[in-house]
């Protein structure tokens, strides 16, 4: 709080960077958008790239900022909620809406092939999510297997067995997991050892320069064979051009996403309408 006693108005600066004034201010800034309602959803289409198929998309939060009147960026927060032990709150809101909108629109459970949530590793360890997540599916009246939990490794999946089994519920209830950022992440071969993926998502840095970077291209490449002989199917994000999106699709990978189909939009029910229309 400046002299004024108001909030100070948001600090773009990253968690590494953030000064320890910076941090106690984001707390606050955090603590006070959860309970003001100043979170915010946007969705991105992922393209089919061999059969087609119904709409399948991610959905993103965004932080509403009143004072400059813009939407900060995930990449600016996520990392301090978990520090702050408030992301298990805002991915349960995250939930909440979503199961929302498409309990109050009944024919989006019949035009909707998936959505797909983060989750951060940090969320996992909280006790009773699972059944908190089951429940609030079951209230909204939502086909468990139209949902997808992306799990996000910006921090390492503590514990392994708490994480299989809050995976192992929510899947025998139908939801599937995703792998995300495939590639980067602190352990990506213990998670696919011992966690229940239905999909790998490669980390978008990799694909996003394929062509002009020979080593991620052997990297894009790699992680396809394993994702192959694991018989999952690959969702390659940071999909900028025509010519990336090809050459996936010569690899083989099932699922695009990126700017080049879809530019991430507010989460409306119209919008989902549109974007179902695209994704046959
Ligand atoms: P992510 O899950 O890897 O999401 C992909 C990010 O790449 C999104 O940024 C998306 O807008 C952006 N993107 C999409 N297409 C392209 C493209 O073609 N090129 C490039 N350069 N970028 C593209 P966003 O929305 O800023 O999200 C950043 C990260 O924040 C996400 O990375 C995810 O880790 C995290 N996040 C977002 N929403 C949530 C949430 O509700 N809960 C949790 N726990 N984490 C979230
Ligand atoms: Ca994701
Ligand atoms: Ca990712
Ligand atoms: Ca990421």
């Amino acid at each position: 709080r400046d002299g004024r006693g108001q909030i100070r108005p948001y600090t773009p600066t990253r968690v590494g960077e953030a000064s320890q004034r910076e941090t106690t201010n984001w707390a606050l800034v955090l603590m006070d958008a959860l309970r003001h309602g100043r979170f915010r959803i946007f969705f991105q289409r992922m393209q089919s790239l061999d059969a087609g198929g119904p709409l399948r998309v991610e959905v993103l939060v965004r932080l509403w900022d009143p004072v400059r009147g813009e939407l900060i960026a995930p990449g600016q927060f996520i990392a301090l909620a978990e520090r702050f032990h408030l992301i298990g709150e805002i991915d349960r809101w995250m939930l909440g809406e979503v199961l929302s909108l498409i309990g109050r629109h009944p024919e989006l459970q019949l035009q909707l092939g998936q959505v797909t949530l983060n989750l951060s590793a940090v969320s996992l360890r909280e006790p009773g999510l699972a059944q908190q997540v089951l429940a609030s599916i079951a209230q909204h009246g939502v086909r468990p297997d139209l949902l997808c939990f992306e799990i996000t490794e910006t921090q390492a999946i503590g514990n392994l067995a708490q994480a299989r089994e809050f995976m192992q519920t929510l899947h025998d209830a139908g939801c599937r997991f995703s792998l995300d950022d495939f590639g980067s992440g602190y352990a990506s071969f213990a998670y696919l050892r011992e966690l229940p993926f239905d999909t790998l998502k490669i980390d978008g840095l990799f694909v996003r320069d394929m062509q002009t970077e020979p080593t991620h291209q052997a990297m894009v490449r790699s992680m396809v064979d394993m994702a192959r002989l694991l018989d999952k199917p690959v969702v390659a994000e940071f999909v900028e051009t025509a010519s990336v999106a090809q050459l996936l699709r010569e690899l083989g990978v099932q699922w695009g996403q990126g700017y080049y189909f879809h530019q991430p939009e507010p989460l409306t029910f119209d919008a989902l309408q549109q974007q179902a229309r695209l994704a046959q």
